[in-house]
């Protein structure tokens, strides 16, 4: 498919000089014509999977000349109106332009003078790329249908007609009409109340990027957490979720003392239905959730950490484009382990670091140069192809390397005062650069020297003075791996009581290692032994089950394909189905075994899942 070169020039003001960071992910031209505002009104039809309704966009005209050009995907565009004094519409009109398989389709609208809003009557397609319309079975109750949205990076054009760039950012209001007995929630404020009565209303008064609009619709309950700080999910899980997430509060004032206050009002977390492609999402006020962080223990909630921190890291200063996506996922991963050292101690920040180096490492050696990049070039791709460890794990450990190098107190202090600087604004890649040097590096340029900033952020891998985090508990977890794999001791003798989760996924991951273990696990023996001392392949632990599939595939080891199967047939988290699918496609029966399976899975995965394993799976278009 062509690709068309691009359009969206933002030009943005740094130090008196003039960058422009060009988003060759938009159509938009927020340099001529900047939307402000939308104000959007739907009705929620389950049973055609669409939502109707219209959007009024407020914009601010740079340029008198220009007509307003705006991101769509799938969208069908019934009418649109144009108000001159603000009040009146009047008809207007309006060209679609040719559909790019990435990009979609520009929709491009005359503007007389003075014009200000734009009113477009449309609806979605059933097949949005960024809605996920739930049949009642595909939920944890079965009674009731669920929607939920999922915008980053460029899905918000395939529910909403918009500049789709992160580096505009708007406010926005929201009335939703749903069928009754459903609640509705979005990332704003919720201006209706508890009642189910089929009508919602909503605000979100901070400026923020297209990406971060968010909706969910299902038969939700809510639970107070603390002050600030809630849950919602089905009434199937809400007091499970109730019990593992019950140390958010806590969290949201361990970042604050960190970083600077807490700027959205409340923290809640939505707990969606498994099928969700990713592990959390950031919208503001209101993260979104993947089920399968719920462990029973708190093992997981380092996931909350993450989308909270992302309400520094991301929501409150943003990536202008999705080159810069490090910018968000660096500093949230780094932001993140530092929670988890505030919350839980120094050991668990210690595991989480060495469990993040290890995929990293694991992911540059099958990774192409050009994708090892921070700083990546996604031109012609998917931006969804930029979300691999680099970005996340490589970026925090360039921060890493910035804190250890200048010292805690020192670092902490310039993070701080980075995020007061760009609040509420979108920055590029060497805005932050700029700002670092003015702000750091330049006061003691002999600690600056042993931080190679160019290399970090414009070449391929990792620099050899990069920190190389451990962690002194999965030092004794290996000592222990080791007598088992030397058979000095069967496995019901490895002393695993005490294991956390991290522990336990060192211990399946050093097992693992071809270097450690050559062919000694490379055996369906030796996961039997493993399974008949802990019962892995009934882990309800996901990420332990995850990792343990996973070695079951490469080691052929059968009685645990029932529970792979079951496994990829209720979640749609795309961390761990992609994995797993790419391994059993290493093999021919594997790759049967894999296409059986999809094949039942594919119409109950999220859009975005669906287009990862079709690649994976080379599932051909149009079955
Ligand atoms: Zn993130």
């Amino acid at each position: 498919m062509m690709y068309r070169f691009l359009f969206g020039l933002c030009a943005i003001i740094v130090f008196g000089m003039s960058v422009t960071a060009q988003d060759y992910h938009s159509y938009a031209n927020p340099s001529a014509v900047r939307v402000k505002h939308v104000d959007l009104d739907w009705r929620v039809l389950f049973d055609q999977k669409i939502l109707k309704g219209s959007a009024v966009l407020t914009v601010e005209r740079i340029s008198q000349a220009d007509p307003l050009i705006l991101d769509t995907r799938d969208l069908k565009i019934e009418k649109v109106e144009i108000s001159v004094d603000g009040a009146t519409f009047v008809a207007g009109t309006f060209t679609l332009g040719a559909s790019d398989k990435i990009l979609g389709a520009p929709l491009t609208i005359p503007l007389p003078a003075r014009a200000t809003r734009v009113r477009i009557f449309y609806s979605t397609s059933p097949a949005a790329s960024g809605l996920q319309w739930l049949e009642p079975a595909q939920t944890a109750g079965k009674q009731s249908p669920f929607l939920f949205t999922q915008s980053e990076a460029i899905h918000a054009r395939s529910w909403i007609p918009l500049q789709d760039t992160p580096s505009v950012r708007i406010t926005y209001t929201a009335h939703v009409r749903t069928p009754r007995n459903l609640l509705a929630v979005m990332s704003a404020e919720n201006l209706s109340g508890p009642a189910r009565d089929g009508d919602f209303r909503f605000r979100m008064q901070q400026p923020i990027p297209s990406y971060l609009i968010a909706l969910a619709v299902g038969d939700l309950r809510f639970r107070k957490l603390g002050p600030r700080t809630g849950v919602y999910a089905e009434p199937h899980t809400i007091d499970l979720a109730a019990r593992e997430l019950s140390d958010t509060e806590k969290m949201v004032e361990a970042t604050e003392r960190l970083y600077g206050p807490y700027r959205w009002g409340r923290y809640d977390i939505l707990v969606l239905p498994p099928s969700f492609p990713y592990g959390g999402m950031e919208n503001p006020r209101l993260t979104f959730a993947t089920p399968t962080i719920l462990a029973g223990d708190k093992s997981l909630v380092s996931l909350v950490a993450h989308e909270l921190a992302h309400s520094w890291s991301g929501n409150l200063v943003t990536n202008a484009t999705w080159r810069d996506f490090w910018l968000n996922e660096g500093f949230t991963v780094y932001i993140e382990r530092r929670i988890l050292e505030a919350v839980y101690g120094r050991p668990r920040e210690e595991m989480e670091a060495a469990l993040g180096l290890r995929d990293l490492n694991e992911e540059i050696a099958s990774l192409a140069d050009r994708d090892e990049i921070l700083h990546i070039d996604l031109k012609g791709r998917d931006p969804d192809d930029g979300s691999t460890d680099i970005p996340y794990e490589k970026g925090a450990l360039f921060l890493r390397h910035l804190e250890e190098t200048f010292g805690r107190a020192r670092f902490d202090r310039f993070l701080k005062s980075y995020f007061n600087h760009f609040a509420f604004q979108s920055i590029t890649t060497d805005q932050f650069v700029t700002y670092l040097k003015q702000n750091l590096l330049n006061e003691n340029a002999s600690l600056a020297a042993k931080i190679p900033v160019d290399e970090w952020i414009n070449q391929p891998g990792i620099p050899a003075t990069a920190p190389k985090p451990t962690s002194a508990a999965f030092g004794k977890v290996e000592e222990q791996a080791r007598r088992w794999l030397d058979g000095m001791i069967p496995a019901a003798q490895i002393f695993t009581a005490k294991w956390t989760t991290q522990e336990w996924l060192h211990f399946l991951r050093f097992v693992s290692e071809p270097a450690v273990a050559s062919s000694t696990t490379a055996g369906a023996d030796r996961m039997r032994e493993l399974d008949n001392a802990f019962h892995l392949t009934r882990s309800g632990n996901s990420e332990i089950a995850f990792q343990w599939l996973l070695m079951s595939i490469r080691n052929r080891y059968e009685p645990a394909y029932p529970r792979l199967e079951e496994f990829l047939l209720t979640i749609g988290r795309r961390k761990f189905i992609k994995p797993l699918y790419e391994e059993l496609a290493k093999t021919p029966e594997g790759r049967e075994r894999a296409l059986a399976i999809y094949r039942r899975a594919r119409p109950s995965y999220h859009p975005i899942a669906v287009t990862t394993i079709d690649d994976v799976l080379k599932w051909p278009s149009g079955q």
